[in-house]
């Protein structure tokens, strides 16, 4: 009977972790869009299924296992939704095996424990591993209670039914434990991941980021013949700003301005802080009159916006805008931001709140 224990709970880690493996980045949550828990519940179900066919044969109508236990793992994670589906798949799955009296009480047993779990992961508020305690303490009493029902002579088989109790125990407390510390490590690594390519202060890309895309960018130009641009964009006299109306004044303004590039630009363009007050902008698949427009629309956008500080006073600002295409004879990978930047110089020294497009 050891190895049936051992069995089921290798079962359920190697599974919840390949289950863990392909949604890593769409974790089961109660605020998961309905096809994610649509998608859980089948695959909850499936181990479900899974499990039935590793179970503790008690006589030739009845069999003992953890099915229970992903029902109230998607439960705990997921709520109702994707716990009715499970319950159902494995009812189903239970019919297959057998149409029997037993399978009719395994059809009650799990829309009972789906139900109860449910609502313990709704209405209980307590620590997770008391609540997963009491979801544990709940699917084995419904599935004791079931087993008493299709026992002819209950005293005769208690051992069994008592050993079923010690494995959900163990088998429960094991792959809550796995599943728990790989989604706490998932959830660490991707948000390490966020921080390492984000700037803290605004949200866009930081640096590192922007010189992988920019390095993207340009070898899938070249390698089509494609098109793309970049804009830099370079706040105007901003240290003026900084002086007057102090550092966490300009810190807001860069917030706020980071907002409005994000707003102007398409989708797949990427908009990065490259360093103090200096943004940039990198247009994929847009040729020099596009991206020129884009630009003009940043720099009149910027200049109309009220910007407001802290203490609620408004202040308008502006921007120089550098912009470049890619064109034949770039080929060393800097060419297209050297040429940027030039622009950007050109923007700055014709007077500012300019947009400069480089030409050779
Ligand atoms: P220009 O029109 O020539 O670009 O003038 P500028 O004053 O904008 O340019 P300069 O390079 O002289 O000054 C940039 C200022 O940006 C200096 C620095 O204090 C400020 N700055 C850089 N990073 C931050 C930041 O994170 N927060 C704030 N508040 N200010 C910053
Ligand atoms: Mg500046
Ligand atoms: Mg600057």
């Amino acid at each position: 009977m050891i190895s049936d224990l051992i069995v089921n709970s290798s079962i359920l880690m190697s599974f919840t972790f390949i289950w863990h493996q392909l949604f890593r980045d769409n974790r089961l949550t109660l605020q998961s869009p309905i096809k994610i828990k649509i998608l859980d519940g089948i695959l909850a179900g499936i181990l479900g299924i899974v499990l039935m066919h590793y179970s503790i044969q008690v006589n030739n109508i009845t069999i003992l296992d953890l099915r229970h236990i992903p029902v109230i793992l998607v439960a705990f994670y997921g709520g109702f939704i994707p716990t009715i589906i499970s319950a159902v798949i494995i009812s189903i799955g239970r019919f297959i095996i057998a149409y029997n009296f037993s399978s009719v009480v395994a059809l009650f047993m799990m829309l009972t424990i789906a139900i109860g779990s449910s609502l313990i992961t709704y209405k209980i508020k307590i620590e997770p591993w008391k609540k997963w305690g009491l979801l544990l303490l709940f699917s084995q009493s419904i599935f004791s209670i079931a087993f008493f029902i299709v026992s002819e002579d209950f005293m005769k088989v208690l051992d069994v039914a008592l050993y079923h109790v010690f494995s959900t125990i163990v088998g429960g407390g094991l792959t809550f434990y796995f599943v728990s510390y790989i989604r706490r490590n998932s959830e660490l690594y991707l948000k390490y991941k966020e921080s390492s390519q984000r700037d803290s202060l605004t949200g866009l890309y930081n640096v590192r980021s922007f010189d992988y895309f920019y390095n993207t960018m340009l070898s899938k130009t070249i390698e089509t013949n494609g098109d793309c641009s970049i804009c830099l964009v370079d706040v105007d006299h901003f240290k003026q700003i900084n002086d007057t109306y102090g550092h966490p004044a300009g810190d807001e303004i860069l917030k706020q301005l980071a907002k409005l590039l994000t707003d102007l630009t398409r989708e797949g363009d990427i908009v990065s802080r490259n360093g103090g007050e200096e943004f940039s902008v990198l247009l994929p698949n847009c040729p020099i009159e596009s991206s020129t427009d884009i630009a003009e629309r940043i720099r009149k956008t910027i200049e109309n916006h009220p910007f407001v500080l802290p203490n609620n006073l408004v202040l308008h600002m502006t921007v120089s805008v550098g912009v470049a295409a890619y064109r034949e004879g770039i080929i060393e990978p800097d060419m297209l931001f050297q040429d940027a930047d030039d622009a950007l110089y050109k923007a700055k020294q014709s007077g500012r709140n300019i947009v400069c497009i480089f030409s050779n």
